[in-house]
């Protein structure tokens, strides 16, 4: 189940798209079969998927049967490990196919019901599994390193089990464990499924009129196309109908945040941890320093934000910058579009200092194996992922292309996950094969970094220059200080709820707001910040995913340095492959090692500020190419 709950999160928050609407943006129903999944790859319709499921349902009791039988031999334990891994691995690909095909169509209630039995089965097996990790705590590290010594097919499993034998001090006995399992299969998930219904399915988007005379009802999908319309008063109106409408739910989503925190109390006050931090945290060891650092360092370096702010309010030609101007394209008339085809050559070519095979690899994903499900559709899921859970086959990348320059950035982010699932997949046995969220995002954004720098060494021209930093200024404000500023707001909301205070619409509106104004110098007059916009924690659905969003910073601080060494490693005189292999080993190492040491083998060590530095030294060079092109410009 590790594995599941995991890669489902797996998902990119910068699908953002700009201005009005492209001329290639295509219908997926109307799209030729390449740009589209095969589910048939996975089962040949739902009466086999059907049976699959109902197959795995019967063969639960197989796992059960190794209960109160791990400390018996070496060989049962390895068996008992084997079948473990085994069925987790056929959960996943039938877990797999029904909610890729309801992702397809959230509407299709038929997919949907699919979703919930497998759910259910799921369910049904952690609880049958649940006795594995209380049970190898009980026969002890000294009783398992000697079954490992005694049985070499154990050794793959050495990860796995020392993951768990460190945890012992926050693991339960057999009886609470089964407990807490149950308590996780049949009500963890409730504030999370409620809130997706509500905000996909049910909350009554404001219908807005544009200048046009188009008629656009402002769901989060259109509202992320929208925000970024040229035309100032046009976007207030977007934000203002929008969050306006967000402000009228304030109450019940303030609730299924509640919930969802209180969801956090209750395994942090059950183990035994400090804060609701240290156990999220606790999952892949990673210390909760390297937190508190980037929350820190992302506060003490503020006046970099504040400088982008600036410039950004210069290009644009406002007087005074607001929150609705931030989505707006920097630099007008340079919004070229490409279609599916040119976006997947671009990518291609832009990670050619990952070396042929990673190329060959993406490329045979792209044109055989029918990675990607491009284009939106009614009923699609909004946003883009990349999913490795299919172990046997291979990686499903989905995407609302819309062929805007961040579409291809998109594609170029999902691909970076989905080689880091083919590497890891082929590389390590299932039990290792998945990895931790803390590098899944720098495999996804190292990818958008060499994307940038291939497209600026393909781009003479000043207009489309300034385009493309401005676009990764952009990245930069998204994905490292907003998502910090949400890191913060979440550690924020947890503290309040550990110590007994109630959340509620207005408490977050309040404490979110007061963060809002802090991030983006409201008070200095960077940029102004209406009160409309205290209600935008509500429309962030990774406050579900209990102390996730952090990953996308310390990830885009991580791959920023490593994709810098890569590329000046390709560009040197006597060029040499060193970084490149390091990173690929880091691809390939899946979750045989702790996401911290992974990414020091890498090149970088997250407990210091170093990482972070250099990440604002590459932001502020590129504001002074920027400032420098626009001296040359005189504007
Ligand atoms: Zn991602």
């Amino acid at each position: 189940m590790r594995r599941f709950l995991s890669e489902v999160a797996v998902m990119a928050f910068l699908s953002i798209v700009v201005g009005g609407t492209p001329a290639l943006a295509q219908d997926r129903q109307g799209a030729p079969d390449k740009y589209k999944w095969d589910l048939t790859q996975l089962y040949k319709d739902p009466a086999t998927w059907e049976a699959a499921k109902d197959a795995f349902a019967k063969r639960i009791p197989e796992i059960a049967s190794f209960k109160g039988k791990l400390g018996d031999s070496a060989s049962v334990f390895y068996s008992a490990l084997d079948t473990y891994a085994n069925m987790d691995k056929e959960l996943s690909k039938i877990y797999s196919y029904a909610s890729f095909a309801y992702d397809l169509d959230t509407r299709d209630s038929a997919a949907q019901q699919r979703v919930q039995a497998i759910g259910q089965v799921a369910g049904d097996f952690g609880t049958a599994a649940s006795f594995i990790t209380p049970e190898i705590l009980a026969v002890g590290k000294e009783k398992v390193d000697g079954f490992v010594a005694a049985e070499p097919r154990l050794k793959p499993f050495v990860p796995f089990l020392d993951n768990i034998l460190r945890m012992k001090a926050h693991t339960l006995s057999p009886a609470e464990e089964h407990i807490a399992a149950l308590a996780q299969s049949k009500m963890g998930g409730a504030p999370s499924s409620i809130y997706g219904v509500f905000t996909n399915a049910d909350m009554p988007y404001p219908e807005v009129t544009l200048s046009n005379g188009e008629k656009v009802r402002l769901d989060a999908q259109a509202y992320t196309k929208y925000r970024a319309l040229d035309d100032r008063a046009e976007r207030d109106m977007v934000f203002r109908e929008f969050w306006n409408k967000y402000g009228e739910f304030k109450r019940t989503l303030g609730t299924t945040l509640y919930s969802a925190v209180k969801a956090h109390t209750f395994d942090k006050e059950a183990r035994g941890y400090d804060s609701c931090l240290q156990a999220a945290l606790d999952r892949d060891n990673i210390p909760t320093a390297v937190y508190t650092q980037l929350i820190s360092d992302v506060n003490s370096n503020l006046s970099t934000l504040h400088r982008y702010l600036k410039l950004r309010q210069r290009m644009m030609g406002v007087g005074q910058l607001r929150y609705e101007d931030l989505y707006a394209n920097i630099v007008k008339g340079v919004d070229k579009e490409y279609t599916a085809e040119e976006a997947m050559k671009l990518v291609l070519q832009a990670v050619a200092p990952l070396g042929k095979s990673y190329q060959e690899a993406l490329s045979n994903g792209f044109y055989n194996e029918r990675w990607v499900d491009f284009f939106p559709t009614q009923g699609k899921r909004s946003g883009a992922y990349s999913s490795g859970s299919v172990y046997d086959l291979h990686p499903y990348e989905l995407l609302n292309y819309m062929g805007r320059y961040e579409d291809v950035s998109t594609l170029a982010h999902e691909s970076g996950h989905s080689m880091h699932s083919y590497l890891s997949n082929t590389h390590q046995p299932y039990i290792t094969a998945d990895y931790s969220i803390f590098v899944a995002e720098v495999a996804s954004t190292c990818n958008e970094n060499l994307l940038l720098h291939y497209m600026l060494d393909n781009t003479k021209d000043d207009a489309a220059r300034l385009s493309l930093l401005g676009t990764y200024l952009d990245g930069l404000r998204q994905t490292l200080f907003r998502q910090t500023l949400f890191a913060e707001f979440e550690l924020k909301i947890h503290e309040m709820v550990e110590q007994g205070q109630p959340l509620t619409g207005d408490s977050l509106n309040k404490l979110y707001l007061g963060l809002l104004k802090k991030y983006y110098g409201d008070e200095a007059g960077f940029c102004k910040v209406d009160d409309r916009y205290a209600v935008e924690w509500a429309y962030i659905p990774h406050f579900y995913r209990n102390f996730y969003v952090f990953e996308y910073a310390t990830s885009i601080i991580a791959s920023t340095s490593i994709a810098n060494a890569i590329r000046q490693e390709a560009a040197a005189k006597k060029p040499s492959t060193k970084a490149r292999d390091a990173y690929l080993k880091m691809l390939s190492s899946g979750s045989s090692e702790y996401p911290v040491q992974l990414l020091k083998d890498a090149g970088v060590d997250m407990t210091t500020s170093a990482p972070f530095a250099a990440a604002m030294k590459e932001m502020n060079g590129v504001m002074d190419e920027m400032e420098a092109i626009l001296a040359r410009q005189k504007k």
